[in-house]
């Protein structure tokens, strides 16, 4: 039992921050810069944290630059007020991401662009070779792990097959839908969820982020802390990283706050 659930939370805390620090923070919107061999480490960290619900960089910012110019308006890609309901909010998201990943579909200039671009992994990361295996990896570690006769374990590999979505719908519907607010003049009905958010590592600071995007550290009161951002601080004390925007972030901040109070 102990081996499945270290399993299970290792998987779902290395696939958050995959994708609140590798696809969001920097494919999306470049909070900070690294150099060329610990971005393709954080390429191959992401492809292998989230499997077979791996998500390209590309795909990802199109669609996230596109709900942060939209944000809870009937153009949103995944709005919780414009979706009746958390799986049909996850279905519509599916549609568009696929639409900008596999490039079906042209996005609008303002949207594309300054993404890291590794089509190998990519292309690997979106076949069917690469889902349907390290999804039976999965399945094979359950096999080798679960305790005879505790059937129900199984139940969870779901979860680790859609491990990438289920975070981006968790984030998009919770942070839209529920919490308090510290901006009260975004344009968008954005919450923070929690304010320890230790499920998501960070993401769920929605209004937060919303009223400052450009800030690295999405947590902004005394009591909130976002975890990713003190996992960042300790990356550039170690040279991996350089955080951008930290100290006007912080100007933009106060006066806000100051705004909205
Ligand atoms: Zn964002
Ligand atoms: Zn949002």
């Amino acid at each position: 039992m102990a081996t499945i659930l270290s399993f299970f939370f290792g998987h779902w805390f290395l696939s958050a921050f995959s994708q609140t620090f590798f696809l969001h923070r920097y494919a999306s919107h470049r909070m900070f810069t690294m150099n060329r061999f610990w971005e393709r480490f954080f390429h191959l960290f992401t492809i292998l944290a989230q499997g077979p619900s791996y998500l390209n960089p590309k795909g990802y910012a199109i669609l996230h630059r596109m709900h942060h110019a939209y944000s809870d308006t009937e153009l949103d890609p995944h709005s919780p007020h414009h979706s009746s309901n958390f799986f049909t909010m996850m279905w519509k998201t599916k549609h568009i991401y696929d639409d900008y990943a596999y490039g079906r579909v042209e996005p609008k200039k303002q949207f594309s662009g300054d993404t890291p671009e590794w089509p190998l992994v990519d292309r690997l990361g979106q076949s069917w070779f690469f889902r349907v295996g390290s999804g039976a990896l999965y399945a094979l570690f359950y096999i080798a792990f679960v305790p005879e006769g505790e059937w129900g374990w199984f139940l969870l590999l779901p979860l680790h097959w859609f491990m990438g979505p289920i975070h981006g719908a968790i984030v998009n519907w919770g942070g839209h839908k529920y919490g308090y607010v510290n901006f009260k003049k975004t344009k968008d009905e954005s919450r923070n969820s929690l304010p320890i958010d230790f499920l998501v590592m960070g993401e769920l600071f929605q209004n937060n982020h919303h009223g400052r995007g450009t800030a690295p550290n999405f947590a902004v009161k005394w009591f909130e802390v976002d975890p990713s951002y003190q996992i960042m601080r300790l990356m550039q004390a170690l040279g991996m990283i350089q955080i951008l925007n930290q100290a006007e972030a912080q100007k933009s901040t106060e006066t806000s706050l100051q705004l909205s109070a």
